[in-house]
């Protein structure tokens, strides 16, 4: 079955079921949000009697709380101990995160693995190693390690380097991966040969740990570790090479996520999805206004 939905917001008012109106609007059936601002670690008290309203809705809607993601902000670092404050601001934050989560039954949270700042890939495993360690002692939501483009010092551009940080995870009924398009081929995977992509991804990591998918075009080149997505079939990777991940068998039934940019200050999504779902590409989507 399709799980198809995007990133959606999150207010303080209306909450889950806020974000919910929003996704059903796109026509989706799962979606993905932030419990703040993505680029800072401000987090209101999640209200547990919007929580059950939203949860019923959902039900009428035949939307499964499973599929629902979390993504945890991109400020947090687990990978940088540098300073021991903010190392441990980090996890303590993402322990709260995690509880949020739980309180509402969210199974998934999305992170960044982090970016190492100087100290090496080495290092930055193992700090993250630990941080995880201790955030997961006792979380019912699961951390997916999101794959990036390599930017900067970003650790987890190659499957290489994710499964190394699985590897340390002590729990790993709480670790899982999600996939990003547009990392993947910023990081130098070639989607144009995704039957390779995904035996390479099965062969080192493990497909039983993919849990999410992040559907994203991009700006980029293969190989360019930008990380500027793009609306689907209109970067690099193309219409064609995005359908055959959403449609992939092997990949069936796991949440499908857009992050992709707005079109003159409006979301794309109930335009893609649409695309998506009788797989033809709209060539007016950057014209709508
Ligand atoms: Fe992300
Ligand atoms: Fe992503
Ligand atoms: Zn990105």
């Amino acid at each position: 079955m399709l799980i198809i939905g995007s990133h959606v917001s999150f207010n303080k008012e209306n909450q889950l079921l806020g974000s919910l109106d929003e996704a059903l609007s796109y026509g989706a059936n799962t979606f993905m949000f932030y419990t703040g601002a993505p680029q800072n670690t401000k987090r209101y008290e999640i209200d547990d009697n919007i929580t059950k309203k939203a949860l019923l809705k959902m039900k009428e809607n035949n939307i499964e709380i499973n599929n629902i993601i979390v993504h945890a902000p991109y400020i947090v670092n687990l990978a940088n101990n540098k300073e021991e404050e903010k190392y441990n601001f980090s996890i303590n934050f993402l322990k709260q995160e995690v509880k949020r989560c739980d309180s509402i039954g969210i199974k998934y949270m999305v992170l960044h693995p982090g970016s190492h700042v100087g100290l090496g890939v080495d290092i930055a495993i193992k700090n993250i190693v630990n941080g995880l360690n201790i955030i997961l002692k006792d979380s019912e939501t699961m951390i997916l390690l999101e794959t990036m483009a390599g930017k900067g010092t970003e650790v987890g551009s190659s499957f290489q380097e994710i499964k190394s940080i699985i590897d340390g995870v002590e729990n790993k009924e709480k670790i899982g991966v999600c996939l990003d398009t547009c990392h993947i081929n910023d990081a130098g995977y070639d989607l144009n040969k995704f039957d390779d992509v995904i035996n390479e991804f099965d062969k080192i990591i493990g497909l039983n740990y993919l849990k999410c998918i992040h559907v994203n075009d991009s700006k980029n080149e293969r190989g360019s570790h930008k990380d500027r997505h793009e609306n689907i079939g209109y970067g690099t990777i193309g219409f064609n090479n995005l359908l055959n991940v959403i449609y992939h068998e092997q990949l069936d039934g796991i949440p499908k996520i857009l992050e992709t940019p707005y079109i003159n200050d409006k979301a794309p999504y109930k335009e893609e999805i649409e695309m998506i779902k009788i797989r033809k590409f709209n060539d007016n989507l950057k014209k709508m206004n």
